[in-house]
C-alpha cells in the first residue's frame, strides 16, 4: 500500500494532546510557528487521567511558572475549577502552594476550544506509529493513515506507549481505562537507537455520589473567595463545592492483607516501578503496618456528574476486593463503583537521552516532553511541554534554546534533574528538590519569568501592562515604607499598643516595623495607609519581601556562586576521554550525559568535587588551545 503524504510542511508536529502536548502546541503556535497537533482521540484533549485537580505542593509553583511564561494550564483551571485552596498557609511563603479541583469534563472542553481557536494550530485525530528520520534529523511522522512532514517533532505520549492495564488478575492493553494504547511508536524509537524503559502508575476507583453517606465524613470547605491561579485572572466565577474526608480502618487493612496475593502489584504481574510518593493502598498497608488508618479525600469530578474520585486509595486489587474494602470505610458502606481502580505499565525514554532544551541527543529536531520522560503529574508534564514547544521554535529560528536554571524556576529544577540524573521511578516535583526555594515562590513566579515570556511573544499586551503596573506599585510601596519614619512619641506608642507590638525606643522606618513577626502589612496599611488602594498581590509581595529580606539576600548570595559554575560552558565537542586524572565512572557519565556546564557536571551522581577540579583545569587548557588553533 502506498503511503499518502499530507501536502504541507509544518514547523512543529506535536504528538499527543495531553497536558504536555497542549502547552507545547499552544506555545509554538503563539510564537508564530505552523503547528500540527496529532492525538489518538479529540475527545480526550487535556484529559485528567487520575486526580481531577491541578496544583498542590510544589506543583502549584510549576503552574504559576507556566502561566508566567504564557502557558494555558492556570487559565484553564481558573475557568473550570470548583474547589480552590491555598495549601500550607500556616507555613512560610516558600512552601505555600495553590491547588484546585477541576470540573474534569469542562477542563477538557475549555482546553479543546482554546486549541481549536488558536491561530496557526491544526489539531487532528491520528495515531502516530513511526518517525521519519534522515541523516540524524527528524523530518516528520507516520500515522496509521498517512505521513506528515515537519521541521521538528515533539513526542508527548504519556502513559500510552505499550500501555498495559492491570486490575487484580486481569491485564489488557490500553493507554488509559477505555482508551487504546500506542503499540508501535516505542519500537520505532528503539530502532532509532533510543533506550526505552518501563514504569507503572495507578489510580483509585470512581464511585457514585448517590451511594455515599456524606454525613459520616468530615466536610472540607474551599477558600472563600477562591484565589485564581493565573496572573491574568481577576476572579473565579464558577460555583465552588466542598470535598470530604474519611479514613480506612483496621477492617479495611485486614481485607487488603488477606487479598494481597490477588493484587496485580503483589502477585508479580506488575514488573515495573511505581511512584514512591503516590503508593497504592496495598503498598501503604505493607510499608506502614503500624499505621491505624489512611486518609481518603472524597472529591467531586464535576458539577454535572455524580462521579466521585477517592483520593488516597489507588489499587490494583480485583474489583470484588475493591468493593469489599471500600464498604468498610465510614460513609462508603453502600458504595457503588462506577469505574474500577487500576494500575498501568507503560514505556518511557530515560531522560538522560535529552539535552536541557528537551531535544534528544540522538535525533536532531526531535523533542520529548511529559510522562514519556519518566515524570508523573499534569503539572510536570505541562512544564516540560511549554519548554519543548518554545525550544522547537527557537531551534527552527536558529536561536539559542530557553534553558531555565535551578535558581530561576522549579521548571529549571525539574528539567535539570531529569537530564542530569535521570530517573528510574516516576519523578514528581517536591519543594525539597529546589535548593533555592525561598526565591522560587509561587507568588513571585511572574516577577521571575514574565519578562522571558514577553520576549518570546507569549505574553499579550494587557497581561504585560498589568504586570508592569504591579512591579511599579511594589517598588513604590517599598520606597514609601522605607521613607516613612516613626519617632518614639506618645502618638506612635499608642499605635504600637493598638497593633499589639512593643513600643519603639529609637526612630524606626515602617519597613523595619513590618519586619516584626507580630506586625502584618494589613496593620501598617490600617494605621499608615498608602495614597492609593493596592491590589492584594502587591500587598502580599511587599509583606513577603520585607519579612524575609535577610533570608532572601542570603539565598541570592548562594545563587551568585551557583551561576558562576553554570556560566562555565562545556562545548559539546569537548572530549572527556582525553582528561587525565578523573575517575572512570566520572569519565563514562560525563561522556554519556555531555553536561552543558561545569555546574551541571557537578550534579551528576558519581562525579566528585575532585573530578570537577581536574575537569575545570582541563577545560581551561582545552579552550586556550582552541583559541590558539
Ligand atoms: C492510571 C493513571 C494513574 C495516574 N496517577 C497519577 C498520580 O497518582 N499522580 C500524578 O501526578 N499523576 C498520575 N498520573 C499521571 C498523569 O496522568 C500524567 O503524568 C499526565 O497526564 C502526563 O501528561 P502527558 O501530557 O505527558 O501525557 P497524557 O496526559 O497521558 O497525554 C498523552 C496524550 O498523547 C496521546 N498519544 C499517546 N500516544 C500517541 C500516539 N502514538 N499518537 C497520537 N497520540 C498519542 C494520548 O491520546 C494522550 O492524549 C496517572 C496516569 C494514569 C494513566
Amino acid at each position: 500500500m502506498r503511503m499518502i503524504t499530507y501536502d504541507k510542511i509544518y514547523d512543529v508536529i506535536v504528538v499527543g494532546a495531553g497536558h504536555a502536548g497542549c502547552e507545547a502546541a499552544l506555545a509554538a503556535a503563539r510564537m508564530g510557528a505552523e503547528v500540527l497537533l496529532l492525538t489518538i482521540s479529540l475527545d480526550t484533549i487535556a484529559q485528567m487521567s487520575c486526580n481531577p485537580a491541578i496544583g498542590g505542593l510544589a506543583k502549584g509553583q510549576l503552574v504559576k511558572e507556566i502561566d508566567a511564561l504564557g502557558g494555558e494550564m492556570a487559565k484553564n483551571i481558573d475557568k473550570t475549577g470548583i474547589h480552590f485552596r491555598l495549601l500550607n498557609t500556616k507555613k512560610g511563603p516558600a512552601v505555600r502552594s495553590s491547588r484546585a479541583q477541576a470540573d474534569k469534563k469542562l477542563y477538557h472542553v475549555e482546553m479543546k476550544r482554546t486549541i481549536e481557536e488558536q491561530k496557526k494550530l491544526e489539531v487532528k485525530q491520528e495515531v502516530v506509529e513511526d518517525l521519519i528520520v534522515e541523516d540524524g534529523r527528524v523530518k516528520g511522522v507516520i500515522t496509521k493513515t498517512c505521513a506528515f512532514l515537519g521541521r521538528t517533532v515533539i513526542l508527548t505520549t504519556g502513559t500510552f506507549l505499550k500501555g498495559l492495564i492491570h486490575i487484580g488478575d486481569t491485564s489488557f492493553v490500553g493507554g488509559r481505562l477505555g482508551e487504546p494504547s500506542a503499540e508501535n511508536l516505542s519500537d520505532a524509537l528503539r530502532r532509532l537507537g533510543f533506550e526505552i524503559g518501563r514504569l507503572k502508575t495507578g489510580t483509585p476507583p470512581r464511585v457514585n455520589a448517590k451511594s455515599i453517606d456524606f454525613k459520616a465524613m468530615t466536610i472540607q470547605y474551599p477558600d472563600d473567595p477562591p484565589r485564581p491561579f493565573s496572573f491574568s485572572t481577576d476572579r473565579v466565577d464558577r460555583p465552588q463545592v466542598p470535598c470530604y474526608l474519611t479514613y480506612t480502618n483496621e477492617r479495611t487493612h485486614e481485607i487488603i492483607r488477606r487479598n494481597l496475593k490477588r493484587s496485580a502489584r503483589f502477585s508479580g504481574r506488575i514488573k515495573s516501578v511505581g511512584p514512591r510518593y503516590c503508593p497504592s493502598i496495598e503498598d501503604k498497608i505493607v510499608r506502614f503496618p503500624d499505621k491505624e488508618r489512611h486518609q481518603i479525600f472524597v472529591e467531586p469530578e464535576g458539577l454535572d456528574t455524580l462521579e466521585i474520585y477517592l483520593n488516597g486509595i489507588s489499587t490494583s486489587m480485583p474489583v470484588d476486593v475493591q468493593v469489599e474494602m471500600l464498604r468498610t470505610i465510614p460513609g462508603l458502606e453502600r458504595v457503588e463503583i462506577m469505574r474500577p481502580a487500576y494500575a498501568i505499565e507503560y514505556d518511557f525514554a530515560p531522560p538522560t537521552q535529552l539535552k536541557p532544551s528537551l531535544e534528544t541527543k540522538l535525533v536532531e529536531g526531535l523533542f520529548f516532553a511529559g510522562q514519556i520522560n519518566g515524570t508523573s503529574g499534569y503539572e510536570e508534564a505541562a512544564a516540560q511541554g511549554i519548554i519543548a514547544g518554545i525550544n522547537a521554535v527557537l531551534k527552527i529560528r536558529g536561536e539559542e534554546p530557553l534553558i531555565l536554571d535551578r535558581s530561576q524556576a522549579y521548571i529549571g529544577v525539574l528539567i535539570d534533574d531529569l537530564v542530569t540524573k535521570g530517573t528510574d521511578e516516576p519523578y514528581r516535583m517536591f519543594t525539597s528538590r529546589a535548593e533555592y526555594r525561598l526565591v522560587l515562590r509561587e507568588d513571585n513566579a511572574d516577577l521571575r519569568l514574565m519578562e522571558i515570556g514577553r520576549r518570546l511573544g507569549l505574553i499579550d499586551d494587557e497581561t504585560y501592562a498589568r504586570f508592569s503596573m504591579k512591579k511599579r506599585l511594589i517598588a513604590q510601596e517599598m520606597e514609601r515604607l522605607q521613607e516613612i519614619k516613626l519617632y518614639p512619641n506618645p502618638e506612635t506608642q499608642q499605635i504600637m499598643k493598638e497593633m499589639g507590638t512593643a513600643p519603639i525606643s529609637q526612630p524606626m522606618t515602617l519597613r523595619d516595623l513590618l519586619k516584626r513577626p507580630e506586625v502584618s502589612y494589613r496593620m501598617i496599611e490600617r494605621f499608615f495607609p498608602p495614597s492609593q488602594e493596592m491590589p492584594w498581590q502587591v500587598k502580599e509581595q511587599v509583606e513577603i519581601q520585607v519579612k524575609y529580606e535577610g533570608y532572601i539576600r542570603r539565598q541570592e548570595e548562594q545563587i551568585k556562586q551557583f551561576r558562576k559554575m553554570e556560566r562555565m560552558i562545556i562545548p559539546p565537542e569537548f572530549d572527556y576521554s582525553k582528561v587525565k586524572g578523573i575517575s572512570n565512572e566520572a569519565r563514562e557519565k560525563l561522556s554519556r550525559i555531555k553536561p552543558r556546564s561545569i555546574g551541571q557536571a557537578s550534579r551528576i551522581s558519581g562525579v566528585s568535587p575532585a573530578d570537577i577540579s581536574i575537569l575545570m583545569i582541563a577545560l581551561e587548557a582545552w579552550k586556550r588551545r582552541m583559541n590558539r588553533e
